[in-house]
C-alpha cells in the first residue's frame, strides 16, 4: 500500500501504570451535563442528553508533570475553559443499556473542552452547528488514563479548575443530569461505540474566558492534575 502523502499519526494518550497507549478513535461530549452550568448558559430543567464531537487531532496530550500548552486560537475573543471528566471506551457496542454500560469504560482522565463561546452562541442564536465554536485545533486537552480499577470513587470526585491560582469551577462528578452509564446508553443508541472512543462528559458551571499567558489547573480527584498554558 503506498498513499499519496504520510498519514497522520495516530493520536494516542499515556495510561497510567502501563506501557501501553491508548489509542483515540473518536472525541464525544455531551452538552449541558450539570444543572448549574445549563442556568448559567440560559437553560433549565432535565433535557435528553446531546453530543457534538471533534476530530480526534484536536487532543492535546498532556503526560503526568508537564504543563501543556494551548494557543489562543483565532476568530474568537471569549476563549473558555470547561473542566471535564473523560470517560474512555475500553470496549465497543451498540445500544448498550446503562445497566451493563459501566464495563465498556477502560478508564478516566481529566480533560477541558475548549470553547469559542462568542463563535458557539453566535451559531446557537442562527441554528447552525457548532463546530467553529468546539472543534478547532488544540481544544481538547486531556491528562493521562487511569484505569477505572485504580480510579476511586471517581464517580463521586470533586472535579475543579483553577485560572492562576483562582478558584473558577468546583462542583462533584455525582451532580451530573445523565451519569456516565446513562451516557453511553444514549450514545450507543446513536453511534456504535469503538475502543478508543473518549467521552468528554460536560462542565460544571464557572465557564469563563482565558487569554494568553493564564495558566489552567484543573483536576478530578483521585485522577491528578491538569495544567494548561495559554499561549
Ligand atoms: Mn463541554
Amino acid at each position: 500500500m503506498s498513499y499519496l502523502f504520510t498519514p497522520p499519526a495516530v493520536v494516542s494518550v499515556p495510561v497510567v501504570g502501563r506501557a501501553e497507549r491508548f489509542p483515540v478513535h473518536r472525541v464525544y461530549c455531551v452538552g449541558r451535563n450539570y444543572e448549574d452550568h445549563a442556568k448559567e448558559m440560559g437553560f433549565t430543567g432535565r433535557e435528553p442528553p446531546f453530543f457534538f464531537l471533534k476530530p480526534a487531532d484536536t487532543v492535546v496530550v498532556v503526560n503526568t508533570g508537564e504543563t501543556g500548552e494551548v494557543p489562543y486560537p483565532t476568530l474568537t475573543k471569549n476563549f473558555h475553559h470547561e473542566i471535564e471528566l473523560v470517560a474512555a471506551i475500553g470496549t465497543g457496542g451498540r445500544n448498550i443499556a446503562a445497566a451493563d454500560a459501566m464495563k465498556h469504560v477502560f478508564g478516566y482522565a481529566v480533560g477541558l473542552d475548549m470553547t469559542r463561546r462568542d463563535l458557539q452562541g453566535d451559531m446557537k442564536k442562527q441554528g447552525r452547528p457548532w463546530c467553529i465554536g468546539k472543534a478547532f485545533d488544540h481544544s481538547s486537552p486531556i491528562g493521562p488514563i487511569t484505569p477505572a480499577a485504580d480510579a476511586g470513587d471517581v464517580l463521586n470526585a470533586a472535579i475543579s479548575l483553577q485560572v492562576n491560582g483562582q478558584p473558577r469551577q468546583g462542583s462533584f462528578v455525582h451532580k451530573l443530569i445523565w451519569n456516565i452509564a446513562e451516557t453511553i446508553e444514549h450514545l450507543s443508541a446513536a453511534w456504535e461505540l469503538q475502543p478508543g472512543d473518549l467521552i468528554y462528559t460536560g462542565t460544571p458551571e464557572g465557564v469563563g474566558a482565558v487569554v494568553s499567558g493564564d495558566l489552567m489547573v484543573g483536576s478530578v480527584a483521585g485522577l491528578g492534575e491538569l495544567r494548561v498554558k495559554v499561549s
